[in-house]
């Protein structure tokens, strides 16, 4: 008999080269027996001395790309037969369908070090990967994740990648998108394989605006120290404002940004995501005008950091795509869609299997937070709260903006990436696709549909059409609490949360359109608290992109329609007015969102809004810029209703303006001051104990300065913020599915 342990590793430890890194402790360690991938993870089975020490240096020295969420041991006594005589890597046991698939992840410094070494095969190599980095779900078209259910399927293998890939001492084995310049895919440009790079990075010295192929999809790409490159962009892709992301290297970043700490660990996560960063060197205006930040990632592809290294500047790197539309990642359907955009396109014979955008994140006073969730981090699991184990599998369709599906299964939940705006038809083809796509991919079956209460979206109607008519239908703002909890692993008898929502628009259950409230409740059920003083929305959706409309409504509502006669002089001011009076496309809303655009208005943003958020977006950079100490906040009073009215807000506000205090300064008043109105009343359920914590949730919340200030304003109460998934549309649902697992086994 042997005295062995059966070790169970469990996180995501399947296609990160786990097995391997077992083999070779097991051989350090003189251990005997055995690893294989089962669908519960890794299982291990071992016997000899040092076996206290090889668990501990499990967790410990994993792989870059593992995470190790348990590692549990129990006894095993290998009969003297079965004791193997050595450490072996066995075969996979069980169905693949609950194999992990791991996220894309941006090449390591050891495969850098290749494509910069003197190896021939890796050399210059724009395809070079490993076990710790390369692609992963940007390639998968099936489970079990093999090379042969990868788009590398077309490549055979050379002798000597072959080789690699068997040897455990390797650190490409098992790589399933190994390759080498003998057998791999090849860069192309202008229909001509050699020197590709170099030839497309001379264009792009020049001026030239690319589309390039990358991991996820195509980018347009540009220099982004030349404004005329960048102009010429912009006016192709039709796209006059939206800030654009820039990829550097770290010399670049560390000079035209000058991160810190945590934001530089932020870009050299493996996701490598694009992170919001101080504008520090002036580069052209024209990359992000208006803002004090700018979008900043690292090159994430032997491929890029190959034509960053031969450009030798930042290059733009912004969706390749017709306004509006998913961004390319067929060669075909790139050289057709944006072969008019660009002069040139840099591709390869690699096929993308699945779209995705790349991630965005910015770092608060509060740490980390995901605002755009998609390449690198998906498909990452979180594990579902205390109180949810017997969820059922519930399937979640967000709401319209921001789209992403939410799957529910073996107390896990799975976030889509972000799918993108469901106005566009193609989008939506996108959307009805990545539906069935994670089902499949997921082995999911629900049991129950959950979406947005507002029956017009069309992923409320897709929700309809899959439930037999019978989806769970939530209420927006609800479903963002539920995010918020949920992504803190709040429980489900955690008791009641005070939620400050502050969002765009969202339909509440009493039919109105909601966007600013503080809800009191928790998964099951909520109540209202307190909610901004319901306004117009003058024109109906004309209002969500015309600042100018909600700060009309705003003047005469406080009374100040004679500043208002004023400010607006030039806009059809009469109409609107009749229009108001008579009810007709002019909903009420409590929205925060139109508040924000409001108050731009009042700072002189006239006309409309060239994406979603812009207003608001110029509104935190002005007062970001703004000395804090010599801001007081604007006032908003209470009702006993609950009602926070922002009318004292707007006479203050008028005065300052009157007395020329610098717009920044009256930013900043009025973010502090709705950040306290709503903080004040949570702040209070909570000292009554009504409330156990403050959740902070809803698009505002992306605003790191509305965000700290809230925080402040709560004076050390508990707080509940969103990091990894977004607090936009993005994230609800997730929301909306913990609502429904909730709804199917209530709380007596
Ligand atoms: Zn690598
Ligand atoms: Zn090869």
């Amino acid at each position: 008999m042997a005295d062995g342990l059966r070790i169970r590793v469990r996180g995501q430890v399947q296609g990160v080269g786990f097995r391997p890194f077992i083999w070779q402790l097991a051989r350090r360690f003189g251990l005997r027996g055995d690893v294989r991938n089962d669908p519960g993870g890794v299982l291990i089975h071992a016997c000899g001395e040092a076996l206290d020490a090889f668990v501990a240096a499990i967790a410990a020295e994993a792989p870059p790309l593992a995470r190790v969420d348990a590692v549990e041991t129990a006894p095993w006594a290998a009969g003297a037969d079965a004791a193997p005589a050595g450490f072996v890597i066995a075969p996979s046991r069980g169905t693949g369908a609950e194999t992990r698939v791991t996220p894309d992840a941006a090449t390591c410094a050891d495969c850098l070090a290749d494509i910069r070494g003197d190896d021939p095969r890796r050399r210059g190599y724009a395809f070079t990967n490993c076990t710790h980095c390369g692609p992963r779900f940007t390639i998968l078209r099936g489970l079990p994740y093999d090379r042969a259910r990868t788009t590398m399927s077309a490549f055979d293998m050379c002798a000597d990648c072959a080789a690699e890939y068997s040897d455990p001492a390797d650190r490409r084995f098992h790589a399933q998108p190994v390759a080498c310049a003998a057998c791999g895919p090849q860069p192309e440009f202008e229909g001509r394989r050699e020197a590709a790079i170099a030839r497309a990075a001379a264009r792009l010295r020049d001026g030239a605006v690319l589309a390039v192929k990358g991991l996820g999809g195509f980018h347009l790409c540009c220099d982004a120290t030349d404004a005329a490159a960048i102009a010429t962009l912009r006016a192709r892709k039709r796209r006059p404002a939206k800030p654009l992301a820039v990829m550097g290297r770290w010399p670049d970043i560390l000079t035209c940004a000058r991160p810190d700490g945590a934001e530089r660990a932020a870009l050299g996560m493996a996701a490598a995501p694009i992170v919001l960063l101080d504008k520090a060197a002036p580069l052209p205006e024209a990359l992000a005008p208006g803002q004090n930040r700018l979008g900043w990632m690292l090159p994430y592809t032997p491929l890029h950091h190959l034509l960053l290294d031969a450009v030798g500047r930042p290059l733009v790197m912004t969706s390749g795509n017709l306004s509006g539309e998913p961004q390319a990642i067929g060669n075909d359907e790139a050289l057709d869609k944006l072969g008019g955009l660009v002069d040139g396109v840099l591709l390869h014979d690699r096929a993308i299997a699945r779209r995705l955008d790349d991630s965005v994140m910015q770092i608060t006073p509060h740490g980390p937070m995901i605002l755009r969730r998609a390449r690198g981090m998906v498909p990452e699991t979180l594990p579902l709260p205390d109180g949810f184990a017997d969820a059922p599998q519930v399937v979640a369709f967000g709401a319209h903006l921001k789209s992403a599906i939410c799957l529910v299964k073996s107390g896990q939940a799975l976030l889509s990436h972000h799918l993108g705006d469901l106005d566009d038809a193609l989008t939506w083809d996108e959307f009805v696709k990545a539906d069935a796509d994670y089902a499949q991919l997921f082995d999911h079956r629900p049991e129950l549909f959950a979406c947005d209460l507002h029956p017009g979206y069309r992923a409320s109607r897709h929700a309809a059409s899959r439930a037999d008519g019978a989806p769970v239908a939530v209420p927006h703002h609800h479903a963002h609490l539920a995010a918020c909890l949920a992504e803190n692993g709040w429980p489900r008898d955690g008791g009641p949360v005070a939620g400050i929502v502050l969002d765009g628009l969202g339909l509440g259950e009493d039919g109105t359109i909601r966007g600013g409230e503080l809800l009191l409740g928790d998964y099951d059920r909520v109540t209202r608290a307190a909610f901004l003083r319901p306004a117009p929305l003058p024109g109906g959706d004309a209002a969500s992109r015309e600042p100018w409309r909600n700060l009309l409504a705003r003047l005469d509502q406080a009374g100040c329609s004679e500043a208002a006669d004023s400010l607006l002089a030039a806009q059809p001011r009469a109409l609107l007015r009749q229009a108001m009076a008579a009810g007709v496309n002019a909903p009420l809303s409590s929205s925060a969102g139109r508040l924000f655009d409001a108050f731009a208005a009042l700072l002189g943003f006239d006309g409309a809004q060239g994406f979603e958020g812009e207003a608001a977006m110029g509104l935190e950079a002005l007062a970001a810029r703004a000395p804090g100490g010599e801001a007081r906040p604007y006032p908003f009073s209470m009702a006993d209703s609950g009602a926070i009215d922002p009318a004292p807000m707007w006479r203050a506000a008028l005065h300052d303006r009157a007395a020329g205090t610098p717009p920044g300064v009256m930013a900043r008043r009025f973010h502090d001051g709705l950040a306290r109105a709503f903080a004040r009343p949570a702040r209070a359920l909570v000292a009554r104990g009504e409330a156990r914590v403050v959740a902070l949730t809803g698009g505002c919340f992306q605003n790191a300065l509305l965000l700290d200030l809230t925080v402040q304003a709560l004076g050390g109460a508990p707080v509940l913020i969103h990091t990894k998934v977004p607090a936009n549309d993005g994230g609800i649902a997730l929301g909306q599915a913990m609502i429904a697992a909730a709804a199917a086994h209530p709380r007596r």
